[in-house]
């Protein structure tokens, strides 16, 4: 299959929107820029659409999807229920980077739930992707549009490089702003609890709700057998070719264990000024405090670390207030939660 390249910069370029929508509304497969990362979208309603989507990325069966509308009109006909609780964290954060886990109603293929009696939700607040899901008209399953497993797509060149010629088309929108996933919260459970950090943090969920539960899988490993609450925890994730590790400990401690493996096949993921303490290549993320720009980073310094063909890559781990908690939960999983402690 083509993939063809389409350069969309305004909501108003309705011509090319057009094309987009008319991929989509045939049951085709298209690369799309949203506030997070790009997405692999296809009719949410249409099985066959979907199921290519798990084709294109190599994605498990047992992974559901999230879907993408345009406003909150479109949420009745997705649910069963609308809890009270959906309705202040729609009004606080939609459209925005936040997922609500719901009852599905039957309109729902399995195909996008795997099977569970729930379905994943999403507002997207990028004008490209709000536009592309009104003009099409129809709510849109989008994973992240990287081959399963690998670091997600935060440019449209990413997305080339991981799906030319196995999907129809790929808008390019320009970078991504926040460049980690969608935070992702259940409203199916008592208290309501978060599945996976992102862009819309814990504080900012407890703000509007009060309790919220963190998942055990959020910052740890499931033992083995164990069921996790969403699919998707459960993958070593995020992953270069390069093997990663995540270093906590002082900034001489950490040069110190960096000098324990080859100079030229080592990559370095510090903050800023951290950089003259090694003698590798090193890649900045951000001043240590700034975790928004840490998530806008991560994905692209991980891809950069194949690109350039190192062997091994080492991080200073961030904390976990704020976005860093996203971007940590990304780490462990990139890192296969090796995390070595220098000091
Ligand atoms: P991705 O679209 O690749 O960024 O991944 C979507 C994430 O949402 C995965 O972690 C899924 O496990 C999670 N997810 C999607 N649908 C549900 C659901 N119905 N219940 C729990 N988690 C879900
Ligand atoms: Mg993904």
């Amino acid at each position: 299959m083509k993939t063809e390249l389409l350069k969309i910069d305004s909501p108003q370029d309705t011509e090319n929107l057009r094309r987009a929508a008319e991929v989509l509304r045939r049951g085709g497969l298209c690369g799309i820029p949203t506030e997070t990362v790009y997405g692999l979208a296809a009719n949410a309603l249409d099985e066959t659409a979907v199921k290519k989507i798990f084709a294109a990325k190599g994605r498990p069966q047992d992974n559901p999807l999230i879907v993408h509308i345009s406003s909150t009109d479109e949420l009745p006909a997705l649910v069963r229920e609308i809890p009270p609780e959906a309705k202040a964290l729609a009004a606080a954060f939609w459209p925005g980077p936040l997922t609500m886990v719901l009852p599905k109603a039957d309109c729902i293929p399995d195909a996008v739930s795997c099977g569970l009696d729930t379905v994943a939700i999403r507002m997207p607040s990028h004008p490209i992707a709000n536009a592309i899901i009104r003009t099409a008209g129809i709510p849109l399953a989008a994973p992240s549009a990287n081959t399963s497993g690998k670091p997600s797509p935060t440019t449209a060149e990413h997305v080339l490089h991981d799906m030319d010629g196995k999907i129809d088309m790929i808008v390019d929108g320009g970078a991504c702003s926040v460049g980690v996933e969608s935070t992702v919260v259940t409203l199916c459970t008592a208290p309501p609890r978060l599945l996976r950090p992102g862009g819309v943090t814990l504080e900012m969920l407890r703000d509007v709700l009060g309790v919220v539960d963190v998942d055990k899988a959020v910052l740890g490993e499931l033992e083995r057998g164990e069921k996790p609450s969403s699919p998707g925890m459960k993958y070593k994730h995020y992953s270069p070719d390069a093997d990663v590790k995540l270093i906590r400990g002082s900034l001489a401690s950490f040069a110190r264990y960096a000098q324990t493996f080859p100079v030229s096949e080592t990559l370095i993921l510090c903050f800023d000024g951290e950089e003259s303490a090694f003698a590798n290549e090193t890649i900045p993320l951000g001043a240590a405090a700034d975790a928004a720009a840490h998530a806008q980073r991560i994905f692209r310094a991980l891809r950069d670390a194949d690109e350039r063909g190192f062997k091994t890559v080492l991080v200073h781990c961030p904390d976990d207030r704020g976005v860093d908690l996203a971007v940590l939960n990304r780490l462990l999983r990139a890192a296969a939660f090796q995390v070595v402690d220098t000091e």
